[in-house]
């Protein structure tokens, strides 16, 4: 795999992603997170690794596959669908990811990604919980909670996660759990926003708590996160935001 040609520069350009980085690297670097968790105190057995792909060529998905993850993350509905479509058109006998949702969804995209989607992470609204229920009837969701208070996120106010597990729940959606992000602000403590989200999870009688990034995976899984969304320290830094969606 080699870099592209040098990209276009200019206002907005960006830089230029990163390549990609060979299997070995990958196997290495899931191997160092998984290392990461243990020395938190967490089994890393008990913690689900999600592969953030996001920002990265669709040859990033073969990699991932072939370095053991299953579980694949993606922000942006048509970067999603590019990847699912790279991988029917190039790989009709491999692995088929599982899908993970995690980035703030919009109503009108539901439909689209609803055949390849196996994990909603981000329902945080009545309206995008009805969507789901009608879309992808029985499918596997998490409600998004904003523990920060911040107000450039995602996510639900802890008062509100109750009510939208049971609207969930009640649509027949399989509400498996919580997922937040951590702060914004690297000023702050992210254990003060786990901590309730675990406590959450726990009042609510859910299992699954999808919390923990690249930064503050200690923090998350030292706090009781069961799954951890992981790209820059599998795959390489990435550009900031790669596509329009
Ligand atoms: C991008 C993203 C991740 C992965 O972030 P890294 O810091 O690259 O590990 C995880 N979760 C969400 C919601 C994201 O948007």
């Amino acid at each position: 795999m080699t870099a592209g040609p040098a990209a276009a520069s200019g206002p907005g350009a960006g830089p230029a992603p990163s390549p990609l980085p060979d299997l070995d690297e990958v196997v290495r670097r899931l191997a160092a997170v998984r290392a990461r968790i243990a020395a938190a105190g967490v089994d890393p057995a008990a913690v689900t690794v999600v592969g953030v792909t996001k920002g990265k060529p669709p040859p990033v998905v073969a990699l991932a596959l072939a370095a053991g993850l299953v579980d694949l993350g993606e922000n942006y509905a048509q970067e999603l669908l590019d990847k699912v479509r790279w991988c029917e058109d190039g790989r009709p006998d491999g692995p088929v990811p599982r899908w993970h949702a995690i980035g703030r969804l919009q109503r009108n995209k539901v439909r689209a990604l609803a055949p390849y989607v196996a994990v909603w992470q981000t329902l945080d609204r009545p309206e995008l919980v009805d969507e789901v229920a009608r879309r992808a009837p029985g499918a596997r969701v998490l409600v998004q909670v904003n523990g920060t208070d911040e107000a450039d996120k995602g996510g639900c106010a802890p008062g509100e996660v109750a009510a939208l597990v049971d609207r969930a729940a009640g649509a027949g959606l399989r509400v498996e759990g919580l997922m937040t992000v951590g702060p914004t602000d690297p000023d702050r403590d992210p254990r003060i926003g786990f901590e309730l989200v675990r406590g959450l999870v726990d009042r609510l009688g859910l299992t699954v708590c999808s919390m923990g990034m690249t930064d503050d995976l200690e923090a998350a899984v030292a706090c009781g996160s069961t799954m951890v969304r992981i790209g820059t320290a599998l795959f390489g830094p990435r550009q900031a935001r790669p596509v329009r969606d």
